[in-house]
Parts: C-alpha cells; sequence; structure tokens
C-alpha cells in the first residue's frame, strides 16, 4: 500500500483489510459471518467486517499470550523502533487514513487530518517512552540491606476503543500497551472498525511480530468480550467508552481483580465569566463544542455565562453557529458533518425538545435535517432551566446549551454539580480566580482560556465517574506495568 495522497473513496475501501487480525495473519471470522460499515453522511454501505464469535476472541487471546514472553524479552529500544517506524507511516498516509475516518465515522476531512497527527503522536510519545522505563535502588532507612524497585510489563491487554476517534483512541492505547513490553488484544466499535484494522496492518509493515497485536471486529461485543475478561491469563483493561458500559467491565472485572483503566463519558462546563475576553470564549466555545460535531468525552456540554455577559455571548456565538457549514466530511469547508447515526439524532432532538419544553429560548438550530444521512442542525439553546436533560446528560452533537451564573461560588457550585469529571473550561483574565478554579473545579482536565486541550503528552482522564487512570504523557505508560520491589539483605553474597 502506498500514499498517493489522491485515493478516491473506493480504491481506497478496495484496499482496506477487513478480516480479523490474529497471530500474525487476515482471517475471516470462525462463523464466516460479516457485518455491515455504514458512511453516516449517506447511508451507504462502504464495507462488509468479519463478525467474530466467542471462538475468535479467545484464538486471539490465545496468540496473545502466546506472543507475551518473547515480546516482554525484546530491547526497549527494538520496540521504540518499531512505534517510530508506524509514526512515520500514519504521518506518510495521513490522507488515506484521514479519508478513512471521515468515511466511517463522519467527521470533516480537516478535523480527521488533525485526528492523524494527534493520534500518531501517540505512537512517537510511547517510542520516546519504551527507552525510559525507570527503577529505583536504595538502601533501607535501616542499612539492613537494598530495596530493589523495578517495573515490568502487566502482561496481555484487552482494548476497547469507541467510535468517536477511530484512530487516537486505538493508538493512546496501543502504543503505550506495547511501548510497555505487552501483547494486546484490540477491539474497536462495530461502528467505525476501519481505521484499527489499517492501523493493525501499519504497524505489521513497522516491524510488530505475530501475535503481539490481535484486532477483534464484532457485532457480538458481550458474547466475545466477557470470557476475555473473566479469563485468568488477561491481565489488564483498557476501556473507552461510555460511563454505563464501564461500571460494567469494572463490575465483571472484579472477577479475576483484572487491572483496569477506565476513560469514560463527560459532562464537561465552560464557564465564562465577566472578566472573560468574550472573542476568544466565543471562538473557544465554538472549538470545545462543535469539534467532532459535538461528538467528544470532552465536548463542553454545559455553557455557564456570566449574567452580565450572557447576552453578548449567546448573540455573537449565535450569529456564528448560524454560518456553520452542514454536509458530507468530504466536502470542503465542512464543519457540521453527520452524527454516527440515526439515534444519536434522535437524541439530540429529545434533547432540545425537552429543554424547549422547560421554558429555553431556542436561538438556532434545533432540527433533524432530512436525509440521507443523519444530521442534525448547529443549535444554540439560551436560559436552560435547571433539570434540563441538555445539563444532566453527555449530549454528543451539535447543542450549545447556555446557562447563566450571578458569582464564583454559584459558577463553581453548578460546574461540580454532575457525577462526571472529565473535561472543564473556563474563561477569566483574572489569574488568582484561575488559579482558584484549578483548586475548586472537579475536573482531570481543565482548559483556562483554551476550547481544546488535547496532547499526547499531557495525561488525559477524568475524576468521579469519568474513568481511572491516565492516557498519554508519562503517567500513560504506567498503566500498562506492574511495580516490583526486591529486597537484598546486606550480607548478601558476601
Ligand atoms: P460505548 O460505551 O457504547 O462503546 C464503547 C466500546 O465499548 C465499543 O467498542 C463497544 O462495542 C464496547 N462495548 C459496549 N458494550 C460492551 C460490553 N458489554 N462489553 C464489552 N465492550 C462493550 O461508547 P461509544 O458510544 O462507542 O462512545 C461514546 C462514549 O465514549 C461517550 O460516553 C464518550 O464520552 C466516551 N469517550 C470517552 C473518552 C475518554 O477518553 N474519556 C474518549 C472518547 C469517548
Amino acid at each position: 500500500m502506498t500514499d498517493t495522497g489522491t485515493d478516491t473513496a473506493e480504491t481506497l475501501l478496495a484496499r482496506t483489510p477487513t478480516d480479523l487480525y490474529i497471530d500474525g495473519r487476515w482471517r475471516a471470522s470462525a462463523s464466516g459471518a460479516r457485518f455491515d460499515v455504514v458512511n453516516p453522511a449517506d447511508g451507504e454501505v462502504i464495507a462488509r467486517v468479519a463478525d467474530a464469535v466467542p471462538a475468535d476472541g479467545a484464538a486471539a487471546l490465545d496468540a496473545a499470550v502466546a506472543a507475551a514472553a518473547g515480546w516482554a524479552a525484546t530491547a526497549p529500544r527494538d520496540r521504540a523502533e518499531i512505534l517510530r517506524r508506524a509514526f512515520e507511516l500514519v504521518r506518510e498516509r495521513e490522507e488515506e487514513l484521514a479519508l478513512l475516518m471521515t468515511l466511517e465515522m463522519g467527521k470533516p476531512l480537516a478535523e480527521a487530518r488533525g485526528e492523524v497527527g494527534y493520534g500518531g503522536e501517540f505512537l512517537r510519545w510511547f517510542s520516546e517512552e519504551a527507552v525510559r522505563i525507570g527503577g529505583r535502588y536504595g538502601a533501607t532507612p535501616e542499612g539492613t540491606g537494598t530495596m530493589v524497585v523495578s517495573q515490568h510489563p502487566v502482561g496481555p491487554c484487552y482494548l476497547i476503543t469507541p467510535w468517536n476517534f477511530p484512530l487516537a483512541m486505538a493508538t493512546r492505547k496501543v502504543a503505550p500497551a506495547l511501548a510497555a513490553g505487552n501483547t494486546v488484544v484490540i477491539k474497536p466499535a462495530a461502528l467505525t472498525p476501519l481505521t484499527t484494522l489499517a492501523l493493525a496492518r501499519i504497524l505489521a509493515e513497522a516491524g510488530l511480530p505475530a501475535g503481539v497485536l490481535n484486532v477483534v471486529t464484532t457485532t457480538d461485543t458481550a458474547a466475545v468480550s466477557d470470557p476475555l475478561i473473566a479469563d485468568p491469563r488477561l491481565r489488564k483493561l483498557s476501556f473507552t467508552g461510555s460511563t454505563p458500559v464501564g461500571r460494567t467491565l469494572l463490575a465483571q472485572a472484579a472477577g479475576t481483580v483484572l487491572r483496569t483503566s477506565m476513560e469514560l463519558g463527560g459532562n464537561a462546563p465552560f464557564l465564562v465569566f465577566a472578566d472573560a475576553d468574550l472573542d476568544a470564549a466565543v471562538e473557544g466555545a465554538l472549538q470545545a463544542k462543535f469539534r467532532n460535531i459535538g461528538q467528544a468525552c470532552t465536548a463542553a456540554n454545559r455553557f455557564l455565562v456570566h449574567e452580565d455577559v450572557a447576552d453578548e455571548f449567546a448573540r455573537r456565538v449565535t450569529e456564528r453557529v448560524r454560518g456553520l457549514p452542514l454536509g458530507d466530511g468530504r466536502k470542503d469547508g465542512t464543519v457540521i458533518g453527520p452524527l454516527i447515526d440515526h439515534r444519536a439524532v434522535e437524541k439530540a432532538s429529545a434533547l432540545v425538545a425537552d429543554a424547549v419544553e422547560r421554558g429555553a429560548s431556542l436561538l438556532t438550530g434545533g432540527s433533524v435535517v432530512p436525509g440521507p444521512g443523519s444530521f442534525f442542525e448547529a443549535t444554540v439553546l439560551d436560559h436552560v432551566r435547571p433539570g434540563s436533560r441538555v445539563l444532566r446528560e453527555e449530549i454528543f452533537g451539535p447543542v450549545l446549551a447556555i446557562a447563566r451564573f450571578g458569582d464564583e461560588d454559584e459558577a463553581v457550585r453548578l460546574a461540580n454539580d454532575t457525577e462526571y469529571g472529565l473535561a472543564a473550561y473556563a474563561f477569566t483574565r483574572d489569574l488568582a480566580r484561575g488559579h482558584r478554579l484549578i483548586e475548586r473545579l472537579e475536573s482531570g482536565m481543565l482548559g483556562l482560556n483554551a476550547g481544546v486541550i488535547s496532547n499526547a503528552a499531557a495525561p488525559f482522564g477524568g475524576v468521579k465517574q469519568s474513568g481511572l487512570g491516565r492516557e498519554g504523557s508519562r503517567e500513560g505508560i504506567q498503566e500498562y506495568l506492574t511495580t516490583k520491589y526486591s529486597f537484598i539483605p546486606a550480607a548478601s553474597g558476601s
């Protein structure tokens, strides 16, 4: 496969793998079944992908277990070089990976290119971390001997990813897991399996040995996943997805006291204080709300604006939102692509109807766009009343909901009034307030006068019911390492 940069959708899809990748081989599922992958922009079937059954999941775990000792014993530098080569290949194939994501998920091409950059960075970052897995060595306080603290691969990992960032959610798990010396089975969302299959091929081309990475695509998720999670040979479960599924998986993981990382849902507050630079706040709002058509766990969900500037903020934001081009993500300039499916459209529609019923004013949008494709208009709601679903639930769509606050204490109380705690955003020119907000906001991440915060070098993750653990940064590789302490008495060997 080469990067032509001029692929048509047809030629790209014709050479994108659609089989399972197990033990270094591409193969159909044991049942022979396949499922459709649909382009949400037009409802067309773009691929038919192998639909794994439990026997395939078992074969994938068998392969990961068989390859584990060999991979753990490879030199960190060798692991680093494979990841680095994969990073280079991802960068070379930016256009085709971007187009693949736009086709299977719907995001605008420009954003898909941005995701190729962001997703690729995890391969580069963790290629660099692979050679920096350290330990400690020191005397006991009593001088009775030496304590050695070493770090080791945790063991075979099961990685489950969502559909909204098909490349980045995969590399954010795969890269640190492999860098740390682990083998993996990865299960992408059935809505967007193609990007993960393309990534598997890239890693194979980069020199990853057979069995180290295995990909299982399936529509029968629980039937395939449950036995893997219950298998005592599995040592780590890393999940990105919704909080309800995360809760279920945590309960299942208890059965074998399985180590887990959970990147779950969010309900990010976006605070605009009276002293904010309103131009910057409006720009940040558009980024934090409409990136990925609102389908991001970090998406701003609740715009909490000081009552003195709320009218002006609402006016300016509405003006900008009215001009956002809606359409197929492949069309130049598109900002509002389709939502992932019709269920997502129905949810956005129901949330807007609920808010309006409870007294919110609809400033723009609010309607389902007739098909083909699953589109919902970019929407602004103002004066959203407490108790509205749009303030409590993850919207996961292009709906910007504004409510008001009177002072900082009320802003913080409202912001923290949620079971989630992933991202938060705050716009203020007051440095002291900014510092107070770092202390007071219950979130794993905070954008201070910023609408975009993700970076491969930053620890990504949430508090409360937004999850456990961190991805990216130095913390990211720790999720895939286990710590061992050894004691050597002073007299030993003498
Ligand atoms: P989802 O929870 O429905 O599915 C996520 C993945 O879990 C998919 O691969 C799905 O097939 C799988 N899954 C579903 N039920 C399962 C089960 N019983 N056993 C094993 N696997 C199962 O989420 P989604 O709709 O794909 O993604 C959207 C959600 O993901 C949102 O809540 C969003 O906030 C969250 N998300 C979080 C982060 C983060 O880093 N915190 C990043 C992206 C998305």
